[in-house]
């Protein structure tokens, strides 16, 4: 029924990156709701591509859970496999059981897309959640393109490059790489801080990234 942060995982930067996708709205907020979780709650006070998509997330019928790791982390490939998430950015996989869409990215490695004439692009860290998070959103709400997800999501990915004025990527190349890029990062929103967290890592600095 809402956007949870993994406490299993680096909370603290999952955190920083949602802050950084709302574009640092003050509205956000995080509360302890198991011992791995914590939720959190948002009801935007601006608009905007990155503050739209994290209100409908929480305002989702789904139960969706981020975990930010680190560069190495090993996560399953969807086909019986184990690959290090460094080499893909970040994974969304379908409701398990519990009806939970766990969704994984790499929060502490550079990487890269291509735009439409093929230059590398930067995919900041924030840029692939907010991918991954298409997924899930998509998921959680039946409207997934199983014919050709990677479209869909760097479609809605693209919203939110538009709004923080990075250059957009192919919807009709999912390729990329480890790297830097462009070496384009998502612009500050000044000078505030994330609301603090409950878990280890605690608050931390907003858009670092
Ligand atoms: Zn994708």
């Amino acid at each position: 029924m809402t956007l949870f942060l993994s406490k299993l995982a680096n909370d603290g930067a999952a955190l920083v990156d949602v802050f950084t996708i709302t574009r640092c709205d003050s509205a956000l907020g995080v509360t302890a709701a198991t011992s791995q979780v914590d939720r959190i709650t948002y009801a935007k006070t601006s608009s905007g591509a990155g503050q739209d998509r994290i209100e409908a997330l929480v305002q989702s019928a789904g139960n969706v859970v981020i975990s930010a790791v680190p560069n190495g982390t090993n996560i399953p490939d969807g086909a019986g496999n184990m690959i290090p998430i460094n080499l893909v950015g970040g994974a969304t996989y379908p409701a398990d059981a519990n009806g939970l869409i766990q969704v994984a990215y790499c929060f502490d490695n550079p990487m890269f897309g291509f735009d439409t004439a093929g230059n590398q692009i930067s995919l900041p860290r924030s840029v692939i959640l907010l991918h991954e998070l298409s997924h899930a959103f998509h998921r959680a709400n039946g409207s997934f393109d199983a014919a050709d997800p990677e479209f869909q999501a760097i479609t809605d990915e693209n919203r939110y490059r538009a709004q923080v004025g990075l250059p957009l990527r192919d919807p009709n190349n999912h390729n990329g790489g480890q790297g830097p890029g462009d070496g384009l990062q998502i612009p500050t929103c000044t000078g505030m801080v994330p609301p603090g967290g409950t878990g280890p890592t605690g608050p931390s600095p907003c858009c670092s990234c």
